[in-house]
Order: structure tokens, then sequence, then C-alpha cells
């Protein structure tokens, strides 16, 4: 069902506050290192305060685990904000209690407050009714534009919403659920998926909730291997979950019961050191062999990504597409020397006229890492948000708004 926006709503000389998600990576001195999410939640801050109400915003970062901890305080986040909006932003000393509801009592139509990190308090992730009530009575309109947090009832994406008479999304969350929203519902056939990472367990739910859907499953990555298992193929020291192995013998099952072209790669990139050691040492990723195989993967050999007639095949099947969804990379792409297959996938999405939607994590990286994210119909900013909408989950934070 259709979710109320700020743009369907009266907002002149209105109290807002707005869930978003300022859960920015910083240094060891608090330095932001990347600031997208902040710009992320502009268009519906800048919307809000043309229309004439003032703003209080809320967030979490990081994972302070309901203590206080110095350096995870939103006080960056209200600097950058300020430089970004060219205004004074009002840092809160909390995010409840007598001085915040002072400061936002005083607050007037143009101004902004944020509030000090969410979880701060243990009650948030509690999801603690009188802890949403402090929240509540801080404004008279909630606005969510936290896609990243939706999935979690939380007091300040789901508590809060039972004490408030008008709660809404804000751009970023109206333009998530429509994009993501319409690949799984209502998308434009061909529908592709294309699906990769370490693990099968973690992409499941996706995965059969697009066999009924899905014109074409691609799977790629670490979690590739565990269907080449299923297989009866030999997988070497690739990675491998004993316990998905079932699951992946059923999903092979129904992809051919329902008729669903469920692709594994042809070929595979395969090296002689250990992958889990050229994260410590990223040396060794540069001295170890490579070797590009079909078939069985021998004894003793890992493999790390796909091969170049698997991209070739990933090609001819995206050629057709027009709607496309990605989450999880084709090979360990973090190394240079295995990131081919999820480089070639970024570049092809980036050039074929289909919708292309990346769905959070590690395939947002690697679109980044290729500089091609503005050339997608849409990157998700969610990562475990985007997977549960992919499973066709009920998500807590936008089913609490209006509809
Ligand atoms: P996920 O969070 O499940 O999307 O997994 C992302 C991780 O999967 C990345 O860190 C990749 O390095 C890793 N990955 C992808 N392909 C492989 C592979 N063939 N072997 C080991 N890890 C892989």
């Amino acid at each position: 069902m259709p979710k109320k926006t700020i743009r369907d709503i009266d907002l002149n000389a209105k109290k807002v506050i707005m869930r978003a998600d300022f859960n920015v990576p910083l240094d060891e001195n608090q330095n932001i290192t990347d600031d997208t999410r902040i710009e992320a939640a502009l268009p519906s801050i800048k919307y809000i305060l043309e229309k004439g109400a003032s703003l209080i915003l809320m967030s979490h970062l990081g994972r302070p685990k309901g203590e206080v901890k110095s350096k995870l305080s939103l006080a960056p986040i209200a600097e950058r904000l300020s430089e970004k909006l060219g205004i004074e932003v009002i840092m809160a000393p909390d995010c409840v209690g007598e001085q915040v509801e002072s400061l936002a009592a005083k607050l007037s139509p143009g101004q902004v407050l944020l509030l000090e990190n969410l979880r701060f308090h243990s009650e948030e992730t509690k999801n603690d009714p009188d802890f949403s009530d402090q929240l509540a009575k801080l404004a008279e309109v909630y606005v969510n534009d936290a896609f990243g947090t939706a999935h979690r009832a939380h007091a300040s994406t789901a508590g809060i919403t039972k004490k408030m008479d008008v709660c809404v999304s804000g751009f970023l969350l109206e333009k998530e659920i429509k994009f993501l929203g319409d690949a799984v519902t209502n998308p434009e056939k061909p529908l592709v998926a294309i699906l990769g990472g370490a693990k099968v367990s973690s992409k499941i739910g996706v995965i059969k909730n697009l066999l009924n859907k899905a014109d074409s499953i691609i799977i790629g990555g670490g979690m590739s291997y565990t269907f080449f298992k299923a297989q009866g193929r030999e997988i070497g020291k690739s990675l491998f979950t004993e316990a998905d192995l079932p699951v992946a013998e059923g999903i092979l099952k129904e992809a051919s019961e329902q008729n669903v072209e469920l692709v594994l790669p042809i070929d595979t990139v395969i090296t002689d050191k250990d992958v889990g050691d050229m994260f410590d040492d990223p040396s060794i990723a540069d001295s170890a062999e490579t070797k590009i195989i079909e078939g069985d993967i021998p004894e003793d050999w890992e493999g790390v990504d796909i091969g170049p007639k698997t991209i070739e095949k990933i090609k001819g099947i995206l050629t057709d597409a027009r709607t496309v969804v990605w989450n999880g990379p084709m090979g360990v792409f973090e190394f240079e020397k295995f990131a081919a297959g999820t480089n070639a996938v970024a570049e092809y999405l980036a050039q074929i006229n289909a919708m292309t939607i990346i769905g959070g994590g590690d395939s947002v990286a690697a679109v980044n890492k290729c500089g091609l994210a503005d050339k997608m119909t849409h990157v998700s900013t969610g990562g475990g948000a985007s997977l549960e909408f992919l499973e066709g989950k009920v998500l807590p934070g936008v089913d609490a708004l209006d509809d």
C-alpha cells in the first residue's frame, strides 16, 4: 500500500521530528570519511524547512549499546549539516529529557535541532514505550527517512509512530520503497536477479522470493560453491557452509520445477593461497598463483571469482533484461586481482537499457569503487533493509507510516 510522504501533508509552522540515517563512517579523530548518507537526507530536510516547518533530526551512530560514548556523538554530523545547509544546526546534549524538550520548544520555523545518538539509550533498540513517548512529545509530525533502519522495530522507527497522529515518509525512504518495491512486485520483464557474496544463508530468502518472479537468477561469488557441491562437484578449499547444502539443493530443484533459469558460473578463477590470510596480509594476494578452470576445483585451490566465459554468459542474459536487481559481489572484489567479475557486471549494468537496482551492501561498495553509482537507476542506502525488502518482508519502519 502506498505510504503518505512529506509532499502529502501541511508542514507550515509545524514542528517536525525526522528519523534520518546519519550512521556515517568516522576515523579515529571523529572526522567523517564518507558523507553520502548526510547528502542523501538533504532533499527531505530542505523541503521541510522550505515549507515553513522547524525540524528536529534524530539518528543512531555506530553501536554504543545503551551507553554514552563520546566518540559516537553526532556533533560532527551537526557541523557537516550546518555547512551543507548554510544555517546553524543546534546540537542537543541528549535525545530525550527536559533540556532537549526546552530546546525543541524554542525552535522557530526554519531552524534545525539535531538530537544526540539515539542508541546512547538502550530503550531505543528495545522499542521502549516511555522512551517513544519522550521522543514523540518533541514534535507534531513524524517523518521517517532512514531506510537503513526501516527493517528494525525500534522506538525511533516504530514505537514513536503509535504516539503521533501524522507519520509520513521522507523522499529517500519513498524512493527506496518505490524502486525496490516495483522491482519485486511490478517489474518490467524480463527480470534478472544477480546474487553473490559470501553466504547462501543470508540470501536464501531473496532467492526464494524471486524464484517465482524473476526470469533468470544468476548466482556468483562465494555462495556459488555450495550450489556446485549440491550438483556433486568438487570445490577444493572454496567457501562452503555445510548447513546451507540442503537449502541449495532445494533451490536447484525448485528452480527447475518453476522453469526459472538458475545460472551458475561456467568457469571459475581459483587461487592456491588462502583468502582469509590475504585479508591479514594483502601481499599474499599479489604472490598467489591463479588459474581459470571449468568443472571440479582441484584440492588445495580456492574459488575467488567468476571466469571470462561466465562474464560473457551474464552479459548475454543482461542484454535482454528490462529490470535487474543485484546484491553481492561475484568474487573477492576487495582484491583487484579477483575483482574482474564484479567490475564487469558493474560496467555492463551501467550501459544497458534497463532499470538497474543495486540492493545495498558490498555490491554498492563495488559500484562506488568503479565510479558507476550515478549510472544505475537506484543504489539502495540500506544493506539489511534492502535484503529484507527483496525477501518480500514487511519492514516495520515502513509499515508503521500512514497509508
Ligand atoms: P555478502 O556480505 O554475503 O554480500 O558477502 C560479501 C563478501 O563476499 C565480500 O567480502 C567478498 O569478498 C566475499 N566473496 C565473494 N566471492 C567470494 C569467494 N569466491 N570466496 C570468498 N569470499 C567471497
